[in-house]
């Protein structure tokens, strides 16, 4: 028996655009992306890339022509619509370079919806490069078949977030210090983990006041922001999440 080969294959490039897409479009792409289907990947006209915008979901799309450093592409069909993504943030003090960048990267394979940078009082690092930071989780979402991107919120000091923080959204705190298990309840969460310092007493206790928030452990051992992160993700992903 000949097996008959799936379509499109799963190994199309899929790239981001950062417009809606829709069926008939036609778009040119330029940057990295140009670079990556003409040079890297050795496409050109005919050949079909898919396309995600995550606000319609992922497109196969046609390559009318190709240069160096523009190509210019049709939408045709379909492929899926914009996967839901369960409503989880999560709030992180920013770390050095190299490890953010694997923790944004992460984050964003895990289905975290929002990514909140946060200005503690021992936050280390106080300028983010935003647009490095959001290129990682494209790239991370382009590479695991996700049609959907997390938000990437403007870095916020604690207090102020504390003081608007959402009624009904709980915040998990992690705490090295102890805590309770991590069993999440359903309904919109966050999750919080603090700088390689750790807190502050005055911030702890301010977490604490906050009625929304429950204090977690990690186990035993004290983890990296990072490491923390990742834990504290898995964790509320098998209980509260869609794994
Ligand atoms: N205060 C410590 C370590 C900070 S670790 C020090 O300076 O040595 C960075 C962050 O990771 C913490 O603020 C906490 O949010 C989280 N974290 C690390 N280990 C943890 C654990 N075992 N349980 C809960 N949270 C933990």
């Amino acid at each position: 028996m000949v097996a008959t080969p799936a379509w499109p294959p799963a190994s199309l490039p899929r790239l981001y655009v950062d417009r809606e897409l829709a069926e008939g479009l036609a778009l040119t792409l330029d940057g990295p992306q140009a670079h990556y289907l003409s040079a890297v990947m050795r496409l050109g006209a005919g050949d079909r890339v898919k396309l995600f915008d995550d606000i319609s979901g992922e497109w196969l799309a046609e390559i009318n022509e190709a240069g160096k450093k523009k190509l210019s592409v049709t939408v045709a069909e379909r492929l899926r619509p914009r996967e839901p993504v369960p409503d989880l943030w999560l709030l992180f003090a920013p770390i050095k370079r190299g490890r953010i960048d694997w923790l944004i990267e992460k984050a964003t394979e895990m289905g975290v919806a929002r990514l909140v940078p946060v200005i503690t009082q021992r936050t280390i690092v106080d300028r983010l490069n935003r647009e490095r930071l959001f290129a990682h989780a494209v790239e991370a979402a382009e590479q695991c078949e996700r049609t959907a991107l997390p938000e990437l919120a403007e870095a916020q000091k604690l207090a102020a977030l504390l003081r608007a923080w959402p009624e009904t959204r709980s915040l998990y705190f992690a705490d090295e210090e102890g805590g309770e298990r991590l069993t999440a309840s359903p309904g919109p969460a966050a999750i919080l983990i603090g700088p390689e310092g750790g807190f502050t007493d005055e911030e702890r206790s301010a977490i604490r006041a906050l009625p929304q928030s429950r204090r977690v452990s990690l186990g035993p051992r004290i983890l990296r922001a990072d490491t923390a992160a990742l834990a504290a993700i898995s964790l509320w992903m098998a209980t509260a999440g869609d794994w």
